[in-house]
């Protein structure tokens, strides 16, 4: 497996990989990885003839300094697990090298950036999409791979694909989740041993939401829900929003949407989660 750091190693590697026919899928990721993103790389090779996955810690996606000063960074283990995935390449490049100077563009995403994540984290979708686009332009991938535990994302995602003709299949992956429930995250390993205990509680409540969902009204069931979350001592919700899978708009009534899916974030401690569960 290659470890490449620059963007013209990243291209030459790629270009014996063209010369060859072969496919390219793409992982992009922030590193710190864990079976979410494995789950990627496993889809990404059983439908592609070459593997790359990306390691960057996008600061520009980062609304809280904080956040990204603690976002953990652990590369040597990361490519261990990756070789063991049979990947064929690293893209893993540092700031400079990925933003030699700043990249202003400005993306509008419309009501799929206004709500949840768009809204708390302002600029958030922003950085995904710039980061997104320049490692689209470098790797010109045939499929890329995204996770639906960031749900908002992968409908941003898709968009920026439209606006920009971007000639890629985007391929949606299923949450990955840890034997309790808890979906897996990078940010997981900053828990105290007492929130871990109380994280899979976000997941349970989800669940019993989507029991509840036809028996209460998507402002009854919303409610609900962040009354349980408010009923734990150690959890937070910042939002929980029931909305159509593909427009992202709330819904009042069920009969507002075809498939309606309810997305969370929640504080434990200063550590921010996010999951999702499809209700309808
Ligand atoms: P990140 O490193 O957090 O930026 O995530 C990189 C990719 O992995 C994104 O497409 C995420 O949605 C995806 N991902 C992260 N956690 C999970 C998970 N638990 N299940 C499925 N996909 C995930």
């Amino acid at each position: 497996m290659e470890i490449l750091k620059t963007i013209i190693s990243t291209l030459s590697f790629l270009q014996k990989a063209k010369a060859a026919h072969k496919s390219v899928g793409f992982v992009p990721t922030m590193g710190a990885l864990h079976q979410g993103h494995l789950a990627l790389v496993k889809r990404a090779k059983s439908e592609n003839d070459i593997v790359i996955v990306s390691i960057f810690v996008n600061p520009i996606q980062f609304n809280n300094k904080e956040d990204l000063l603690k976002y953990p960074r652990t590369l040597e283990k990361d490519a261990a697990m990756l070789v063991s995935m049979g990947c064929d390449a690293i893209f893993a490049p540092d700031e400079k090298e990925m933003y030699p100077k700043p990249d202003n563009t400005v993306y509008d995403f419309g009501q799929l950036a206004n709500v949840m994540e768009g809204k708390f984290r302002p600029g958030h979708f922003n950085g995904v999409a710039v980061v997104v686009k320049r490692l689209f332009d470098i790797v010109q991938p045939d499929k890329a791979y995204f996770g639906e535990k960031d749900y908002q994302q992968l409908q941003i995602i898709k968009s920026l694909v439209t606006q920009k003709n971007i000639l890629v299949t985007i391929i949606p992956c299923p949450i990955v989740r840890e034997t309790d429930g808890l979906a897996m995250s990078s940010r997981n390993m900053q828990l105290t041993a007492e929130e871990r205990k109380e994280a899979p509680f976000i997941y349970q409540i989800l669940q019993q939401a989507k029991a509840k969902a036809n028996q209460l009204s998507p402002e009854e069931l919303k409610n609900w829900v962040l009354q349980q979350i408010a009923s734990n001592a150690l959890l937070t919700a910042e939002y929980f929003e029931i909305v159509d899978t593909t427009t992202l708009l709330p819904i009042t009534f069920w009969k507002e949407s075809v498939h309606s899916i309810g997305c969370i974030a929640v504080f434990l401690g200063k550590v921010r989660l996010i999951d999702n569960i499809g209700l309808k």
